[in-house]
């Protein structure tokens, strides 16, 4: 396949700058504050999709995808197709993300797709063992031109509720020039993540339980990637959900279920939902490029739970955060802003209110978030929600219907039986169920995200379903492999107080101990 010279820009710059994937993956943020994009979305036609991708294994697909937005200048064909199967050979199923079709019993081609494969039983790693590997294979080819004395490090600060630190470590583990450090609350996260992080042996990873909330652990990550000092001497990085590679890696389940879900079928009389469970919206972001790539997907709907703040867009047009965080069942949605939001807000300014343009989008949507920052709203206006609307739909979902959910699909599965939904999935398939009723259209097929795997949640997964005679957490749900974590050794440095200084300090000290 040809390959574009792909060029990106940042999502606020009114100025003619463009960067290269390297630098792209590297630097994260804009300098701007902005995101990064590639102002073309490449087209894949419709004969290409389904005479050659539909056939294709998930590392061959990632690898068409990814051709089209990396330059073969920078990452040559062997070394793009090495570093995806390197990335998907941790996922425990050949598949990658297999698709379980038609869950339900009800002719309602309900299909979920299990993107909780990988090394952390979540779908974060989809992206991040990519996104590690990426990492490593830019900084060694940087390094292999230096002299010893100047060759690049990257350390990796971040902060975590419990959710997402594990699949930035077990991205990261082991590779070479890169740390990884990641601060959590001391016994504010369960058990089980708790295991997850810190029974990584590798030397350069090191977990940090802070005494103090997850806010004060965040306010530290910010406050040392502001610190200039600590930062030159140790090139701090961050492999956050902006990371423009992450949403790249994700593309690929969209296209692979997409196929999964048809096969067998005249490709003309059935259309394609996604239900996509969403806080950040990168998973949901990924679904629509490919839907721009030339993917017929019928619609891309959004279910929040009740952090809803782009369910209220979509149906008013203010993007307006709330004052507080609400604390759900599904703790890895709660947000107050979706961070990759700001990239689709720049394609719908540019189609919509910049004729195309890309320097006067950024234009736009610079001012929008000077406005956000500054009253903490903004309005896009009616044009802007027309063309949203155009591609997405947006559902909210309680917590009780999140519990409700799990039981109804543990009741109704027939394809497995008792089919047991993480709460994160169940926000996803209520939404799905929803739609189901209100299309009432047996030629529509429904994906729905599925994005943790039920052990990792076993509070709310255990109180929806504890009722039921012969449940059991220990033997339907708990796979054997995270039963093993609680007798792993744990390394773990305790900061007996939410101070940056301290912290600091212990990144200091382990960092002379990795010696990489
Ligand atoms: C991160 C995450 C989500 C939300 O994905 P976004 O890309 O932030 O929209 C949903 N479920 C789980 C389990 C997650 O870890």
């Amino acid at each position: 396949m040809a390959t574009t010279s792909q060029v990106y820009r940042s999502t606020r710059s009114s100025d003619k700058e463009t960067k290269t994937f390297e630098e792209v993956v590297i630097q994260g943020l804009a300098k701007d504050g902005g995101l990064f994009i590639p102002p073309t979305i490449p087209q894949v036609s419709q004969e290409t999709l389904f005479s050659k991708w539909s056939k294709l294994s998930f590392q061959e697909l990632a690898f068409e995808i990814m051709r089209l937005y990396i330059d073969s200048n920078e990452i040559p064909d062997a070394d793009l197709k090495q570093l995806i199967n390197r990335s998907y050979s941790t996922f425990r199923s050949t598949e990658v993300t297999p698709l379980v079709k038609n869950v339900t019993g009800n002719n309602e081609n309900l299909h979920i797709l299990e993107l909780f494969h990988g090394p952390t039983y979540a779908f974060k790693d989809v992206a991040l063992q990519f996104v590690g590997n990426l990492f490593e294979y830019f900084l060694q080819r940087t390094n292999a031109s230096l002299p010893e004395s100047e060759k690049k490090q990257i350390t990796v600060v971040g902060a975590t509720s419990g959710d997402t630190g594990s699949a930035a470590i077990y991205g990261l583990r082991g590779k070479k020039d890169v740390s990884v450090f990641i601060l959590y609350p001391t016994g504010r996260i369960s058990p089980i993540q708790e295991e997850q992080m810190t029974t990584v042996p590798d030397k350069n990873v090191q977990t940090l339980s802070v005494k103090g909330t997850f806010d004060n652990c965040q306010d530290i990550v910010k406050a040392i990637f502001a610190d200039k000092d600590f930062n030159k001497r140790h090139n701090v990085g961050a492999v956050n959900s902006i990371n423009w590679a992450r949403i790249l890696a994700q593309m690929t389940y969209y296209f692979y279920s997409y196929f999964k879900a048809i096969e067998g079928k005249d490709q003309s009389a059935v259309k394609v939902k996604f239900v996509v469970p969403s806080g950040n919206f990168g998973d949901i972001l990924a679904g629509y490029f490919a839907k721009k790539m030339g993917l017929p997907v019928e619609k891309l709907v959004i279910a929040t739970n009740e952090n809803d703040i782009l369910d209220r867009f979509l149906k008013s047009g203010d993007y307006e955060r709330s004052d507080e965080v609400a604390a759900t069942l599904s703790p890895a949605m709660d947000i107050l802003i979706s961070s990759n939001f700001e990239r689709l807000l720049w394609y719908l300014a540019r189609e919509n209110l910049a004729g195309n343009d890309d320097l006067k989008a950024g234009e736009i949507v610079n001012g929008w978030f000077h406005e956000l920052k500054s009253n903490g709203k903004f309005q896009v206006g009616q044009a802007v929600i027309d063309g949203a609307l155009k591609d997405f739909a947006s559902e909210r979902v309680s917590d009780e219907e999140t519990a409700a959910t799990i039981k109804k699909i543990y009741e109704e599965s027939v394809n497995p039986k008792k089919y047991v939904l993480d709460p994160h999935t169940a926000v996803g398939v209520c939404a799905s169920k929803r739609l189901i009723a209100a299309d009432n259209n047996a030629s529509i097929n429904y994906i729905s995200l599925s994005t943790a795997h039920p052990a990792k949640f076993a509070e709310a997964v255990n109180n929806a379903l504890s009722s039921f005679e012969g449940y059991s957490f220990e033997k339907d749900v708990l796979p054997e492999e995270l039963k093993k974590l609680s007798t792993l050794p744990k390394k773990l440095k305790f900061i007996e107080k939410a101070d940056i200084e301290l912290v600091k300090a212990a990144i200091d000290e382990e960092l002379a101990k990795m010696d990489l």
